[in-house]
């Protein structure tokens, strides 16, 4: 049986974790979920915001599934979020945003993949108070990062069949940050001249997005920029409720929605589990499950299609629980044919 980690985290986490388990059960994998939690949460309980008992068993588990955590804003302790992912050096952020049939957007040809840089960039959280009035925040970019990001971005391409990456910057302003970026993912690509590149700056990549997402296949960007954009795409396939994520390292992988804690809809079964339950069909690639992840995203494609199970944010009235298990029974439904 596997084992990995699971942390619910905060607001709607508990909700949409308990989502992919229910799912994963119905699939028939059998995992040894180790649960554990960081955070408020955590703190309040062990005194202390990411527990050895976490970090222990994401260093002997090597997986984790993780439901969002609440940061608190402009105080505070340092986000656990990004803590696990310089400690875990999981250094890719991948996240796919993908049209559905069933939602209702302005777009239904989005195919994107953002391959966000994770360790670095404002993200390092240098910063401080030069004098009262001026504060000062330190990005940092590195060569090594910066080639390694622009690396798994070109084999990703490769692997999954892509044609094109853009690089995402803003080198006409930060030219020498920005710019070594840049210079470390033209390399990269001089190495794949078989995969189309390109360069865009951010500002125009938001407009050309909401234009023209069908133009953009791979996206390769900085930490913050990889952040934002993310959810700018959300928004081009029906909100953060569909989008799922996996940050990837050289042995430890942590899967997790792109969306947050969400505390306005926390404990009102509202919550769309989709990002959840695709992060977790990610995770199901990842262990080489890939017939058991297929079924999970036919079967979530199935629900929404259809529409009758499917929750507020996208249109429906069904609870998060109903939706959930709406998913399941199609699962199980295809699962018993296929056995009989
Ligand atoms: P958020 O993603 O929690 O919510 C943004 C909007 O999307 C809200 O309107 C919310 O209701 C909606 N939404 C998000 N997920 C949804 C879902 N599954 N179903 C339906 N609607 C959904 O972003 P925020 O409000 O900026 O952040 C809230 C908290 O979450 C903050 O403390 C932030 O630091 C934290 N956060 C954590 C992570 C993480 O753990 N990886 C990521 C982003 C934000």
């Amino acid at each position: 049986m596997k084992e990995i980690t699971l942390i619910p985290g905060d607001g709607i986490g508990t909700e949409v974790t308990a989502a992919v388990q229910k799912v994963l059960t119905a699939a028939n994998q059998s995992i040894a979920w180790e649960i554990v939690n960081g955070g408020e949460g955590a703190y309040q309980a062990t005194g202390q915001y990411i527990p050895d008992a976490l970090l222990d068993s994401i260093s002997t588990n090597k997986i984790a599934f993780k439901g969002p955590i609440t940061t608190p804003i402009g105080k505070g302790f340092k986000s656990i979020n990004v803590t696990l992912r310089q400690k875990y050096n999981t250094f890719a952020n991948v996240r796919p945003v993908k049209s559905m049939e069933g939602i209702k957007t302005p777009f239904n040809n989005v195919d994107l993949v953002i391959i966000r840089e994770n360790s670095e960039d404002l993200y390092c959280g240098i910063e401080h108070l030069v004098t009262e009035g001026v504060a000062e925040s330190i990005k940092v970019i590195t060569e090594k990062a910066s080639l390694r990001i622009g690396e798994y971005a070109f084999q990703y391409a490769k692997k999954h069949g892509r044609n094109k990456v853009t690089s995402v910057h803003k080198a006409n302003i930060m030219k020498i940050s920005d710019g070594l970026f840049l210079d470390c993912i033209r390399r990269v690509a001089k190495k794949y001249p078989e995969i189309e590149y390109e360069e865009v700056i951010v500002d125009n990549m938001c407009m050309q997005l909401v234009m023209y997402p069908e133009k953009y296949d791979v996206l390769v960007l900085p930490n913050l920029y990889g952040d934002i954009v993310s959810d700018l795409a959300a928004g081009l396939v029906g909100g953060l409720g569909l989008v799922p994520g996996a940050n990837i390292g050289e042995d430890i992988a942590i899967f997790e929605a792109v969306h947050g804690s969400a505390p306005q809809i926390a404990g009102k079964n509202e919550a769309n589990p989709t990002a959840c339950i695709l992060s977790a069909a990610m995770m199901l690639d990842y262990i080489n499950e890939r017939s058991a992840a297929d079924l999970i995203r036919e079967a979530v494609a199935y629900v929404i299609r259809e529409g009758k199970h499917t929750t507020k944010d996208i249109g429906g009235n069904a609870t998060t629980e109903e939706m959930t298990e709406a998913i399941c029974s199609y699962i199980r439904t295809v699962s018993i044919n296929a056995a009989g």
